[in-house]
Formats: structure tokens, sequence, C-alpha cells
């Protein structure tokens, strides 16, 4: 068994295949208990400049998107098993770095990152071009080619698989890697760019620079020489994306970004105790750092008290612990900017009249850490920040509605699109109900189905194109189309 005294953890940069310090470093804190954890690389536009030049030499000499597709796909399956082999330290890392239980930073995070890696390294020599269907005299092919350098930008929430959701298909498609991960949460992308190193994947190809986001993402996102940002993180940074991509090379720019995914619960719910476990589960999650955390709970009226007497039965279950404790499910924010945020967005329900049923403080605070009770919000109305804002913290608000109408009206009543569910027995109201909503993704009588191969993402203010999936190839290919004159005698 791995313990955090075996883990040695190093912040440094890793540019063409080596670690490099940079001009500056910061420290990084732990959220469990705030103890500094160690120096990370504090990169700027000199360090990105680096990693994108080499980048783009390991681009133009095709020592990577040059390989036969086989070879490739063997070096990506190593990588992924190289995830699942370091699977403790990486988990343990992830914990310590941004204060998720360490039974999910283990059981999801790495397993999550790896399949998608797999996955990904699986298609390579799967995936075919096409031939259009065109004249006699002349052959049209259809070819899909790398982008080119991909400057790659992550949230704190899920560092792992937030990355591996991007470079795994870029890697695969045959591009280059400049990924900057959170000033947050820069620990785990270090370490897998060195295990995709050991599995074979050529220096230069994958390369990351901590660091802040006007500091080290703006020049990535500004660069000259990248062809393609993707970013996951907060809608006023995605826009500030689309517009530096606009600025600079007209770069290819996806952004996945926040929501408030309305969870709308009939009164014929199939399974009422199931739609409570699910409805206070997945906002709890990840200490409701989930850029899909249903978070706006909508419930008919004729139902809403037993559904909160069953909801309130079971928030003890999810009272914050030790994130390194295996028994832990709820464990600490990100840091304190995030906790006094979370924070003041309860202070903000309370005095716009919402009724606190639930948790709402501070808690653990003798640990140096940042705690935050599960907190419920009943007699919510569309129009207050809490139903309108994205909390990104373990505070569910709960409206009630009379019809479907109503919930419909209420549930797209939002900036973002990006997930939603809906409960009902009635086939007809769910599919109506589905495609009215103006979601990426929208569950039925469930709500955290997944798997790599459905596309993940939203509309609206809620980001620009796909995760996951075949489609994420859409991303980090051009088509190219070459004519070929035919002149057959035949
Ligand atoms: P954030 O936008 O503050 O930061 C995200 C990343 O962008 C970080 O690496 C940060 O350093 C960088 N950044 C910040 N300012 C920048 C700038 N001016 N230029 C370039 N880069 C910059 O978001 P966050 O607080 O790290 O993450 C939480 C957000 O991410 C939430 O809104 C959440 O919904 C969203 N998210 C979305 C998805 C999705 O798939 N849709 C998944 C996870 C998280």
């Amino acid at each position: 068994m791995f313990n955090v005294s075996d883990l040695k953890l190093d912040g440094r940069a890793l540019i063409d295949g080596k670690r490099v310090q940079g001009a500056a470093v910061f420290s990084k804190a732990s959220p469990v208990d705030g103890r500094v954890l160690c120096e990370v690389t504090r990169g700027g536009e000199v360090e990105i400049d680096l990693a994108v030049t080499a980048a783009r030499a390991a681009f133009e000499d095709a020592r990577w998107r040059g390989l036969p597709p086989a070879q490739r796909k063997r070096v990506l399956v190593q990588f992924s098993d190289l995830l699942l082999a370091h699977a403790d330290e990486l988990a343990l890392t992830e914990t310590l770095d941004m204060g998720k239980p360490v039974r999910y930073a283990r059981s999801v995070d790495v397993n999550s990152a790896a399949n998608c890696i797999r996955w990904y390294g699986e298609a390579v020599d799967k995936v075919y071009d096409e031939i259009a269907p065109t004249g006699k005299s002349s052959l049209a092919l259809i070819t899909r080619e790398p982008v080119g350098v991909v400057g790659v930008i992550v949230p704190w929430n899920y560092p792992m698989i937030m990355a591996a959701w991007k470079i795994a298909p870029a890697l695969a498609a045959g591009n280059s890697i400049v990924l900057k991960p959170s000033e947050k949460s820069p620990l785990t992308a270090l370490r897998l760019a060195e295990l995709a190193l050991e599995a074979g994947i050529p220096p230069g190809v994958f390369n990351v620079v901590p660091g802040f986001g006007q500091e080290a993402g703006e020049p990535l996102a500004l660069h000259m020489d990248v062809d393609c940002i993707a970013f996951t993180g907060s809608t006023k940074v995605g826009k500030r994306i689309h517009v530096m991509a606009g600025l600079s090379n007209l770069k290819r720019a996806w952004t996945e970004l926040g929501g408030k995914s309305p969870n709308i619960v009939f009164a014929d719910c199939p399974d009422l105790d199931r739609a409570v476990e699910a409805a206070v589960g997945s906002v709890f999650f990840n200490q409701g750092e989930s850029c899909n955390a249903p978070s706006r709970l909508l419930v008919e009226a004729s139902i809403k008290d037993k559904f909160l007497e069953k909801a309130l039965a079971l928030v003890p279950r999810y009272a914050p612990a030790n994130p390194l404790d295996p028994a832990t499910i709820m464990g600490a924010l990100v840091d304190k900017t995030q906790m006094d945020t979370v924070l003041g967005y309860i202070a903000a329900g309370q005095s716009e009249g919402a009724k606190l049923i639930a948790g709402g403080a501070q808690v653990m605070g003798d640990t140096g850490g940042f705690y935050v009770e599960p907190t419920i919000f009943d007699g919510v109305t569309n129009r207050m920040r809490i139903a309108q804002e994205e909390i990104f913290g373990p505070v569910l608000s709960v409206l009630s509605f009379t019809d479907a109408a109503e919930a419909v009206r209420m549930a797209n009543d939002s900036i973002y699109g990006l997930q939603a569910a809906v409960w009902t027995s009635d086939i007809n109201k769910a599919h109506g109900v589905a495609r009215a909503l103006k979601a990426g993704t929208v569950h039925v009588n469930q709500y955290d189905e997944d798997d790599i191969t459905v596309p993940f993402g939203g509309v609206k203010q809620s980001g620009v194109g796909r995760d996951k999936s075949l489609h994420a190839f859409d991303k980090y290919t051009e088509l190219k189309t070459t004519w070929i004159r035919i002149d057959s005698p035949l």
C-alpha cells in the first residue's frame, strides 16, 4: 500500500521531455490541512514559448504522428496501464492537491483517466478516412489530419479526467500538446506527462507548464504557433479564450464551461427513493465541485414535502471528513477562495429569502483545511442568485412547479445548458420534456450514468464542442480533401 510519506512530489514544468524549474515558483498548499506540499513552477510567457517550440518541433519532424497507427496504439495503451500501475500514488496526490476523498480519486479519477487514454489508444488503428462518391474521372479522398500544436487548459475539480478527455484524443490523432493545469491542482498532470514519456511518447509531444491563468494561460491562448486551444473551466474565462483565439491566429477554440443543471422530478416518478438518492448524491459528489452537478432541483409541488423529508434523512451521510480516510465521501473544497465563494452564496440565499433547511456552515476549521457542510435551500425562486449562478460547492437549491410546461420553462431559464434530468413513469412526458430541455445531455430516471463512448458538453453558455466519444476527434483533426484525376480508358 502506498502511503503519503512515500510521495515524492515534483512541481517543476515538463518541457521537451525534461523537468524545468522555470524563472519563478509558487508554493502549493493542500486544502486537506493547509500544509505546503511543494514548490511549483510559476510558468509565464517564456516557459509557455519554450513548450510550444518543443511541441512544434515534435510535430514537424513527425516523431509521434509519423509512427504507424498500431505503434501509437501500443504506446497509449501502455500509458493507460502505467496510470493503473501508479493508481495509489496518483490518487493520493490528487487528494492532497485538491481535497477530494481518496476513495473516489482512486476508484473514479484514476480509473476514468486510464480508461479514456486506453479507449482513444484502441481507436487509433480503427478509424478510417473516406472516399467521396464523386464522378468517374476523379477520386476525392477525405482525410483527417492532426491540427498541430494543441494548447490544453483545464480546471481543478477533476484534474486528471479533464486532462485525459483532451490529451487522449489529441494524442491519438497525432498532435503535440502543451497542457496548462490549474494552479490549484497542478501535480497529477505533471506525473501524467512523466508516465507518458515512460510509456514511449517521444519528448516534446506532451509538455506541461503549470502556472496561473493570466500569466501562463493567456500566453498559451494567444500564442501564434498554437493551432488549437481546448479549454475546460468557467464561462467567464471561456469567453476570453474565444476572444484570444480570434485576436491571435484564429486558432480553433473549444470550451467546456459552467452549468446549473436542472433535475426535474414529477409526482409520477417511478422510484422516489432512487430519485432522492440521485438528487442528493450527485449534487454533493466531489463536494459539489462538478460542472454537471444537478444543483437546481425542480420538484412537482404535490410531492415536494415528502421528497425533502427523504433528502434531509440522507444529509448526515455527507458530513465532511478527512479525505485521506478511505471511508470519507465528502472532502475539502479546493481552497479558501472557493470556500469563501460558497459561503458567500449561502449568505446570499438567506438574504434573498430562501429557507436554509440543512447545513450552511464551515466545519473542521481546526484542521487548517476548507470544509463546508452539505447545504439545502428550500423555497428558492428562479430569479435568486442561488438558482441562476454556478456555486460550485455542496449547495442544493430546491424549487417547485405544478406542470410540465412550467418545469421546462424554469429549467431552460438559465444561461447554461450542460446537463438536465427528468424523472417520470410517463414515456410520452419523458420524451417530450427531454426534447424540450436545452442541454447537451438529458438523463431520464437516473442522473449520473456515464461512459467514454458518449459525447459530453453543453449548449448556450456551457460551451462549444464535445469531449469524449469518437466525436472528440473532430476537435483535434482537420479534414483535407484531395482530388485525384483518373484518366482511365475503361
Ligand atoms: P477557471 O475558468 O477559473 O480556470 C480554468 C483554467 O483556466 C485554469 O487552469 C486557470 O488557470 C485558467 N485560466 C484562468 N484565467 C485564465 C485566462 N485569463 N486565460 C487563460 N487561462 C485562464 O475555472 P476553475 O475555477 O478552475 O474551474 C471551475 C469551472 O470549470 C466551473 O465553472 C465548472 O463548471 C467548469 N467545468 C466545466 C466542465 C465541463 O466539462 N463543462 C468540467 C469541469 C469544470
